[in-house]
C-alpha cells in the first residue's frame, strides 16, 4: 500500500493529533489524482486533513438509569465551496476516523456533482445491548423499537442542544444516516427552529421535500440506466444483483424494475435470496417490511450474504456497507459492472484488483449523490413556503448525475484513467481552486 504522500514525517495534523491518519480508500485516491495533477505533498494534506474535529459528550437524562453517557465525533472536513454537509450515524462501531473518511467523502461527492456543500459528518457510539442492560432489560429476547426511538430521540434532543449555534449559523448542515431518520431531523429543527439548518425532515414538517426518501436509489437507479444505454442495452435483456436491501438497495432495485430489468439475487444482514428468472422486487419489499429480512421470500432460492459477490449478473450494486470489496472478493465478482450504492463499498485493497479484471466502477460520490442533491434542493428552497413536486426533484437528480458522468467520462478518456480516478480529479480541482480563492491554502 501506498504512502498519502511522498514525505516520511508525520504531517502537521498527524502531530497534533499524535498518531498516524490511516490510509482510506479516499486518502489513496486522493493521494494518487493529486500527484497525477501536479500538487505537492503539502497541497495533497491539506485537501485530506479536516478543517476540524470535535469529540463530544452527550449526557441524555433517563427516567430509570439517571444519566446515559454518549460519545460522539463531529468531522468537518472542508468548506471551501459550501457550508459542511453531511449525515448524522448513530452505530455502535463509529470512530473518528471513520467519521473523517465519511466527511472526506461528502467533500468529493459535492464537488464532483456541482452541488454547494462543503463535507462533515457526525458519528455517535450508541450501543443498544449495553443500553438494554441498563435498563434491566435484554437485547436479544426483548428488543423494542419504542424504547430505541425514545433513547435515540432523547439522545437527538441533547446533539441538537450542544450544536445549535453551529447549525444556527448554516456552517453544518446535519441529514439522516445509518441509525438515524427524519424523525430525528424534526428534533433538530424544533432546537433551531429554521427549517434550512437541517435536511431530510419528515414529510409535512415546513420545508420538506418530496422524494427525499428514494432520491438515493433513484439516483443509483439512473447511474445503471446511463451504463446500459452506453452498452446499448435494453434493460429487459439485463440483471443486476444487490447487496443491503435497505432504503438505498430497495428504491434503486424499485426503479430498475420498473424499467424491466431483472434482480437475480439480493442479501441483507440476515440471508439472502436467489432466482436466475428473476425475484419480484415489489413482493419483496413487501415481504422485508414484514418479516425485516430478504430471507426465505417464497419463489426464491436461499443464498448466503457472502455468496453475493460471486452471483453471475450484468450490474452489482453494492448498497450496504463499506469497505468489502476487496483483493478477497474481487475474484469471486461474477458481474461486468459495479455500481456503488453504498459509501466506499470498494477498499484500497480492491482498487487495483478491480482495473486488473476490467470491472468498470461508477465511483459512490456520483452514483449515490441523489440524496445530497435532493438535500441541495430542500436546502434552498426551505424557506420559500412553496411546495415542489416530486418529479422536480426526481429529474433534478438525473440532470446532476447525467452531467457528472458527461465530465468524469469525458476526463477518464482524455487521461485513460478509471472513472473513480476522474471523478477524484474533478471534485479534487474544484475544491482547491475554492481553496485557493479564499485563501485557505
Ligand atoms: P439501510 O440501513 O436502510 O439499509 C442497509 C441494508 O444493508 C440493510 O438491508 C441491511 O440488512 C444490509 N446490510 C447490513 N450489513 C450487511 C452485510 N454485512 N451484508 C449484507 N447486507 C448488509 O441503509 P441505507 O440508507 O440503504 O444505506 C446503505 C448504504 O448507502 C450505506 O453505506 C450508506 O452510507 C450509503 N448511502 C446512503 C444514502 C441514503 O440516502 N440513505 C446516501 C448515500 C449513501
Amino acid at each position: 500500500m501506498e504512502e498519502i504522500t511522498s514525505a516520511p514525517s508525520p504531517s502537521a495534523v498527524e502531530q497534533v493529533l499524535h498518531c498516524p491518519l490511516p490510509q482510506t480508500r479516499s486518502t489513496v485516491m486522493i493521494s494518487r489524482a493529486g500527484r497525477r495533477m501536479g500538487f505537492s505533498p503539502h497541497q495533497i494534506r491539506e485537501l485530506t486533513a479536516p478543517s476540524e474535529v470535535r469529540v463530544v459528550r452527550l449526557s441524555v437524562p433517563s427516567p430509570k438509569r439517571g444519566v446515559m453517557i454518549f460519545w460522539g465525533v463531529v468531522a468537518l472536513h472542508n468548506m471551501a465551496c459550501g457550508p459542511y454537509k453531511g449525515g448524522v450515524r448513530l452505530a455502535s462501531d463509529v470512530d473518528l476516523h471513520e467519521t473523517l473518511e465519511l466527511a472526506r467523502l461528502m467533500t468529493l461527492k459535492c464537488a464532483v456533482t456541482g452541488v454547494e456543500f462543503g463535507g462533515g459528518k457526525t458519528g455517535i457510539r450508541v450501543e443498544w445491548p449495553s443500553i438494554y442492560e441498563a435498563h434491566g432489560r435484554d437485547y436479544e429476547t426483548e428488543r423494542d423499537r419504542e424504547f430505541e426511538l425514545d433513547v435515540s430521540l432523547a439522545l437527538m434532543q441533547r446533539y441538537a442542544m450542544r450544536l445549535r449555534s453551529l447549525f444556527k449559523r448554516h456552517e453544518y448542515i446535519p441529514a439522516p444516516d445509518m441509525g438515524s431518520s427524519p424523525e430525528h431531523m424534526a428534533i433538530v429543527f424544533n432546537e433551531t427552529l429554521d427549517p434550512a439548518t437541517v435536511t431530510g425532515k419528515p414529510e409535512n414538517v415546513q420545508g420538506w421535500l418530496p422524494g427525499r426518501r428514494e432520491a438515493t436509489g433513484w439516483g443509483v437507479s439512473r447511474a445503471v440506466m446511463r451504463v446500459w444505454r452506453e452498452q446499448h442495452v435494453e434493460p429487459r435483456d439485463c440483471t443486476f444483483a444487490l447487496q443491503g436491501f435497505g432504503n438505498v438497495g430497495s428504491w434503486a432495485a424499485h426503479f430498475l424494475a420498473e424499467e424491466g430489468a431483472r434482480m437475480v439475487a439480493a442479501v441483507d444482514a440476515l440471508g439472502g435470496v436467489y432466482n436466475a428468472d428473476g425475484i419480484d422486487v415489489e413482493g419483496l419489499r413487501e415481504h422485508t417490511l414484514e418479516t425485516g429480512s430478504v430471507a426465505d421470500f417464497p419463489g426464491t432460492v436461499p443464498i448466503d450474504p457472502e455468496e453475493i459477490y460471486g452471483v453471475e449478473c450484468d450490474v452489482f450494486i453494492p448498497a450496504a456497507i463499506a469497505g468489502c470489496i476487496t483483493e478477497r472478493t474481487v475474484p469471486q465478482l461474477g458481474c461486468k459492472v459495479i455500481v456503488e450504492g453504498a459509501n466506499m463499498p470498494v477498499a484500497p485493497s480492491g482498487i487495483d484488483a478491480l482495473a486488473d479484471r476490467d470491472i468498470l466502477v461508477v465511483p459512490d460520490i456520483i452514483a449515490n449523490s441523489g440524496g445530497v442533491v435532493a438535500s441541495m434542493e430542500e436546502y434552498s428552497k426551505s424557506l420559500s413556503a412553496e411546495a415542489i413536486a416530486r418529479e422536480t426533484v426526481l429529474g433534478m437528480i438525473t440532470d446532476r448525475i447525467e452531467s457528472a458522468m458527461d465530465r468524469a467520462e469525458e476526463l477518464a478518456e482524455e487521461q485513460d484513467i478509471s472513472l473513480v480516478e476522474a471523478a477524484t480529479e474533478i471534485a479534487m480541482r474544484r475544491v482547491y481552486d475554492a481553496m485557493r480563492v479564499r485563501r485557505f491554502i
